[in-house]
């Protein structure tokens, strides 16, 4: 039975030439490529940065087959190889001396007074305001209501999105073998006029997150999934939840997330 490989690639001149000697090794190893998603592809390499990760997995639509990354790009934290390691990696995946790290992403359900719209996130969902006006934002967690929230917005990022945009802002790392969410405050506002949790909540990945914005100047706001921006006007509720969906990394052997997190990092 022949075993097809997705390779899916950024457009930068060493992700291309990676992807041409990739795509003749592992057909050297009797594998068959692809550039689409087939219904017999067993694995999707993608070649590029943590963005082109985050991309193929959109353009793919959340594909439940593993999906490897060769890093050609600036930080690779999702990456499990460089191009100079190829040869390995094939000898490796032909013997199985691979695993399977599973990551679920988040799933934000958006309520406008006349619509309904679900995205998913594999790092994190922003909620933020569209002209630089303080957000003022209710937050409910399991129905309890927990604040008034003001300022820039809120970022909620998975564990592995947790040294993403969620690092920067303040948040923690979180181990990705933890079951959590969090839920990090962007230049919240703490005085005696409006007060504002100041650091992030970790939550169970149980929780149902709800944010009910209040609108004083503007009725629209940004939502944005992974560095993607959607603009709602008119929202009532953004629920966000962890997703059922589940994201299969493809991890060699040797990998471990804090020796990658301190090489990365630290
Ligand atoms: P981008 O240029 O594609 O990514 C920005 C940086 O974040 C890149 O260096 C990227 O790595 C890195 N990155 C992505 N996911 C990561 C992860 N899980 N852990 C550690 N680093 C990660 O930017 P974009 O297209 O606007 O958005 C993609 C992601 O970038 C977002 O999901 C967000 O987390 C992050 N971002 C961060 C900031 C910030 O830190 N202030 C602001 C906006 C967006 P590569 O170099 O390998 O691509």
């Amino acid at each position: 039975m022949e075993r097809i490989i997705t390779i899916s690639s950024n457009n930068m001149k060493k992700s291309l030439e990676t992807k041409k000697i990739l795509s003749e090794k592992l057909k050297s190893a009797g594998f068959c490529i692809s550039d689409r998603l087939e219904n017999e592809s067993e694995l999707i390499i993608s070649i590029g940065g943590d963005g082109s990760f985050l991309k193929t997995i959109n353009d793919f639509n959340f594909p439940n087959i593993p999906v490897v990354v060769i890093n050609t790009g600036h930080l690779g934290f999702f990456a499990e190889l460089d191009p100079s390691e190829i040869d390995e990696f094939i000898q490796d995946y032909k013997s199985k001396k691979v695993f399977i790290q599973e990551v679920h992403p988040l799933k934000a359900n958006i309520c406008t007074k006349d619509s309904h719209s679900t995205i998913e996130a594999i790092n994190e969902v922003v909620i933020k305001s569209v002209c630089s006006r303080t957000l003022h934002l209710d937050l409910m967690v399991n129905e309890n209501k927990i604040q008034k929230f003001s300022g820039d917005g809120m970022l909620i990022s998975t564990p592995i999105g947790s040294t993403a945009y969620n690092y920067s802002a303040g948040g923690s790392i979180v181990d990705p073998s933890l079951d959590t969410l969090q839920l990090t405050p962007l230049a919240p506002m703490n005085t005696i006029a409006y007060r504002s949790f100041t650091s992030s909540i970790i939550l169970s990945a149980h929780s149902t997150i709800s944010i009910l914005p209040e609108y004083r100047f503007e009725n629209s706001i940004l939502v944005v999934v992974d560095g993607v921006e959607y603009k709602f006007n008119d929202i009532v509720n953004i629920e966000i939840i962890r997703s059922e969906t589940k994201i299969k990394l493809l991890r060699r052997s040797n990998y471990e997330f804090w020796k990658r997190a301190s090489e990365k990092f630290l």
